[in-house]
């Protein structure tokens, strides 16, 4: 008999050791890609270099695809779309659509950043995303990104990751010395303009004033061939020179930096690549900026997307309309996770609970679910269905109490094109800050939630 009662369980309660086995090789999986992908650029070189080797090719806007044909669309080095054109007739079967973002909360350096004050070097940044700007001092950081040469040579860089390289520094004040600072409140006690990476204190002896930072510019010109002006058209972000770690004796969790959104780009990744036996045509979006609006040409807002299933429905000869209308799409992002020690801002039936499964975010939005996608019950009620059959693990999820917060995905940008979407990731604690963590089995859950949405 139907059980009257809903209730959430553990999965690690539930699992037997076959099952816990697999929600542990497989983090191990995604620790790998997490450590390797600490910006959307190598987010996009990891997901470009796995979809070839499983025989994924550039697409070329006005190539005429047939069934079988596996593709992507490299945006820029930012952002990338990956699709394979099923055997179903894409008129009536419409596409299936895995949407995440790659791109994380950071400290982004200024196009003039270097300057000295008080014999230090410092480089200037404007922070990427939404912070808690204090939790971002007093912490080691890598330095990721490109800068071109006057002559167009592009130089990839990525400062801070090896044990041997040197890291990057943004200080707090010593306690003893902070009675005024802790007047403050939490978001006025460290100001963006105080968000200054420490990057030298050894002055050159070839130059008298601002011979620190002329040292630090000797340095960058000795190894990288770099002058000063090439930071005007430079993209570099500090970020967190952290690994991957499992945390707790159980090593249930695990923690990073970025698992929003990469812990949901990750598993839309290898369900599309592990179930190539499916018959419908399937697209998984890797966007950019979402952490911003989901503006830009790498951005969600971007056609690009829409301009693909565009030419999908053109190589069939049918109504690109039609095709919309019949296509469905999870919004893969991470949703926040119940945390007991700030239980105050949850409404806990409606909360996710660590390791019961992948959450569903049927609206996020703030305030009267303002700019919210909300989904409808009837599309809740096909996942529902589809998840029942595949033994898919989830849960319902709300982004914290009624009018506590809010936040926004790529959703609402995919549904305004006539695309049944809903919002569904790996719920995360301590989300945006340097080192946030997750649990193995829920992201295990989001695997097997893509992976039956894709074959369903
Ligand atoms: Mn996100
Ligand atoms: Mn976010």
């Amino acid at each position: 008999m139907k059980e009257l009662s809903y209730k959430r369980t553990s999965i690690f309660k539930t699992a037997d050791e076959a099952e816990k086995q697999k929600i542990f090789a497989y983090a191990e999986g995604y620790k790998n890609f997490i450590d390797s992908a600490k910006t959307e650029r190598e987010a996009v070189s990891y997901i470009v270099r796995e979809a070839e080797a499983k025989g994924y090719l550039p697409f070329a806007f006005g190539e005429k695809l047939k069934a079988g044909d596996k593709r992507y669309l490299n945006n820029r080095n930012k952002s990338v779309i990956l699709f394979r054109v099923g055997s179903a007739d894409v008129g009536e079967d419409g596409v299936r659509i895995v949407a995440s973002h790659i791109d994380a909360p950071r400290i982004d350096l200024k196009q003039n950043p270097l300057y000295e004050k008080d014999g230090i070097a410092f480089f200037k940044t404007h922070y990427y995303g939404g912070i808690k700007k204090y939790q971002w001092t007093a912490f080691p950081l890598a330095l990721h990104g490109v800068i071109f040469l006057a002559d167009g040579t592009k130089k990839e860089v990525a400062i801070g990751e090896d044990p041997s390289d040197p890291v990057f520094y943004i200080s707090d004040l010593l306690p003893h010395l902070s009675a005024k600072q802790n007047t403050k409140t939490l978001a006025e006690a460290i100001e963006g303009e105080t968000l200054n990476l420490w990057v030298g204190q050894m002055p050159s002896k070839d130059e008298e004033d601002n011979a620190v930072s002329y040292a630090v510019l000797q340095i960058l010109n000795e190894k990288y061939g770099i002058c000063e002006e090439d930071f005007l058209c430079a993209e570099l972000s500090a970020v967190p020179a952290v690994k991957a770690r499992d945390v707790g004796f159980d090593r249930a969790l695990v923690g990073a930096y970025g698992h929003d959104d990469r812990v949901c780009a990750y598993p839309s990744l290898t369900a599309l690549l592990d179930n190539e036996d499916g018959v419908h045509t399937v697209f998984a979006v890797f966007a950019d900026k979402e952490e911003i609006g989901s503006e830009g040409v790498s951005g969600m807002q971007c056609e690009a997307f829409i301009d693909l299933i565009n030419e999908v429905a053109a190589s069939f000869g049918v109504s690109a309309a039609k095709v919309r209308s019949r296509s469905k799409c999870l919004s893969a992002d991470v949703t926040v996770a119940y945390d007991p020690n700030f239980a105050d801002v949850y409404e806990k039936n409606n909360a996710s609970l660590l390791s019961c499964g992948a959450g569903v975010n049927k609206y996020t939005g703030a305030r009267g679910k303002s700019g919210s996608n909300d989904a409808g019950a009837e599309y809740l009620q096909e996942l529902r269905a589809l998840f029942a059959k595949e033994g898919v693990v989830w849960q319902m999820s709300e982004l914290g109490k009624v009018d506590a917060g809010g936040g926004g995905t790529v959703a609402k940008f995919i549904a305004k094109y006539n695309i049944d979407t809903v919002d569904i990731g790996v719920p995360v604690i301590s989300m945006h800050s340097p080192f946030e963590v997750i649990s193995k089995a829920d992201l295990y859950s989001l695997e097997r939630a893509f992976a039956a949405f894709i074959k369903g």
